[in-house]
């Protein structure tokens, strides 16, 4: 029974996609590219509990430009108060994104390629409107929110 549930889990990946489990944009814990790394933001960013932050430049949250992993803090002192670019240029993670219409096995199959992080940020093509039509960042998702939908009529049935 349980080993079924997870099979027709692992089925309805076909039918669904991104935007049906991402984490919408308003959710996510972020940081300004210009943020300095001193003891209140290297405490907020540890209380969260995330272990990849996406970095935005400017005041508008869909212009994200850098992933911090919480890894990457491990070197920093900080007594330093290091802008968090030194941090964000030295590692250099690379950003990938997805489109909200994207199947969810599709994701899977982008999130088991080697190198690849198991997060991707969220895009779509916006179209409303009179101008011409643009991309706009609709939120994060990540392997575990795939996970989660695989396994979850599981869960709904205990
Ligand atoms: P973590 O490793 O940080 O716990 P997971 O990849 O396990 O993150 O994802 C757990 C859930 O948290 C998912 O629903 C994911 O979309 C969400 N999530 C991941 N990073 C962030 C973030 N920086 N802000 C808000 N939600 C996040």
């Amino acid at each position: 029974k349980e080993e079924l549930n997870i099979i027709q889990g692992a089925l309805e990946l076909r039918t669904k996609v991104v935007e049906d489990v991402l984490t919408p944009l308003g959710d996510c814990f972020m940081l300004r590219s210009g943020a300095v790394l001193d003891f209140s933001t290297v405490s907020e960013i540890l209380r969260s509990g995330y272990t990849r932050i996406p970095v935005y430049e400017g005041d508008d949250r869909a212009n994200i430009v850098d992933i911090l992993f919480v890894k990457d803090l491990a070197f920093v002192d900080p007594d330093d108060c290091t802008p968090l670019q030194t941090v964000t240029r030295f590692y250099h993670r690379p950003l990938h994104c997805v489109f909200n219409d994207t199947r969810l096995d599709a994701v899977l199959e982008e999130f088991k390629k080697a190198g690849k992080s198991h997060l991707a940020i969220v895009q779509r093509v916006n179209n409303e409107g009179e101008g011409d039509p643009f991309y706009e960042v609709m939120g994060i998702v990540t392997l575990e929110d795939i996970i989660e939908e695989i396994i979850k009529s599981e869960i709904l049935d205990e």
